[in-house]
């Protein structure tokens, strides 16, 4: 499992101010030798359709194998790679990673999609559009095999972002806003952004048995995706009752551990049947059957 840097820095630090500052320093400098030294790899986590329990999709999620620290969490660096602009070259590897592995999944006869989650700094500071496009033209891939995953700290009023995912969709390339409802100013997003997408926030979706609040929460992100002609997925699905409630208010797509941990590419192809098998095991009920 992955390793949470703030505990190996918080040994022999003298004071939590002093600690938490070194170690974005630390992590700076490690970043920069990950690039060089290919650090970084990809598990991939199925998405599934919940009226049929067929593979949609596969988001890639980005692990970082740290020489001496272990596997590292995208929660530790994300944030340090987006301040300092490292997330250019990173999320470029990503993108490239992603593709490729699709085109390799389809010459071996699977045919998937692939999301792959973009940070604003990829819009703002580098040609986010034209980094797909060669990406796209040296892998050889699709543009409607993937996805691009954006969270809501994007701004929607940047018009620079706007027409970047205007020209991504004219690409044929889809768009999904991720965490859903945790951001601000959600609701501008869906007036604002040629979007296809929304993920509701695994916030929502733990807590739908002891909450009647996010209960409410689910079945109002649901009916705003499908009165917007949008698809809608949850993410973070855990349990047989969670799975039951979304089938039950027909959500369309299911993320989570229940079906399955994110996994290495060879993992996911070899428990594929395996991981479709438990939406038809545990859920798909007659009246969302059809
Ligand atoms: P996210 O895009 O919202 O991804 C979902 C996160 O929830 C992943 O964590 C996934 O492993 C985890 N997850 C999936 N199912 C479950 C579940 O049933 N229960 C629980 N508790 N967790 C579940 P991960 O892989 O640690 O990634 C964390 C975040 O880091 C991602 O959140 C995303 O915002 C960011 N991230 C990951 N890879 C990339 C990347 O390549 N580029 C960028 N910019 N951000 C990335
Ligand atoms: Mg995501
Ligand atoms: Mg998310
Ligand atoms: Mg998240």
């Amino acid at each position: 499992s992955m390793i949470n840097l703030q505990y190996i820095y918080h040994n022999g630090e003298s004071t939590m101010n002093n600690s938490i500052y070194d170690n974005r320093i630390k992590i700076e400098i490690e970043l920069r030798k990950a690039i060089e030294q290919n650090q970084f790899f990809l598990h991939y986590q199925p998405k599934l359709d919940l009226r049929t329990g067929e593979l949609v999709g596969v988001e890639a999620l980005i692990r970082w194998n740290h020489p001496r620290w272990g596997i590292v969490s995208p929660e530790c660096f994300i944030g340090i790679a987006e301040d300092t602009d490292l997330i250019i070259p990173i999320g470029e590897w990503v993108l490239y990673a992603a593709c490729q592995q699709i085109k390799t999944w389809q010459n071996h006869g699977f045919y998937t999609a692939v999301s792959v989650n973009l940070s604003q700094k990829q819009f703002i500071n580098s040609n986010i559009v034209q980094t797909i496009e060669e990406v796209l033209e040296k892998t050889g891939l699709e543009p409607h095999y993937l996805e691009v995953e954006l969270t809501e700290s994007i701004k929607p009023d940047l018009e620079h972002t706007i027409s970047s995912l205007q020209q991504l969709k004219n690409l044929r390339v889809s768009i999904s806003i991720d965490d859903f409802g945790t951001g601000y100013s959600s609701l501008s997003y869906l007036k604002e952004l040629p979007i296809d997408t929304l993920k509701i926030d695994q916030s929502f979706v733990r807590e739908l048995h002891n909450n009647p609040n996010d209960e409410a929460i689910v079945k109002t992100i649901i009916s705003i995706a499908h009165n917007l002609n949008l698809k809608v997925v949850a993410e973070g699905v855990e349990t047989k009752e969670q799975l039951i409630f979304l089938q039950q208010h027909l959500c369309d797509q299911a993320q989570g551990y229940f079906f399955s941990k994110p996994m290495s590419a060879k993992e996911l192809k070899d428990n594929l049947l395996e991981v479709q098998q438990i939406v038809n095991e545990h859920g798909i009920s007659e009246n969302t059957r059809n």
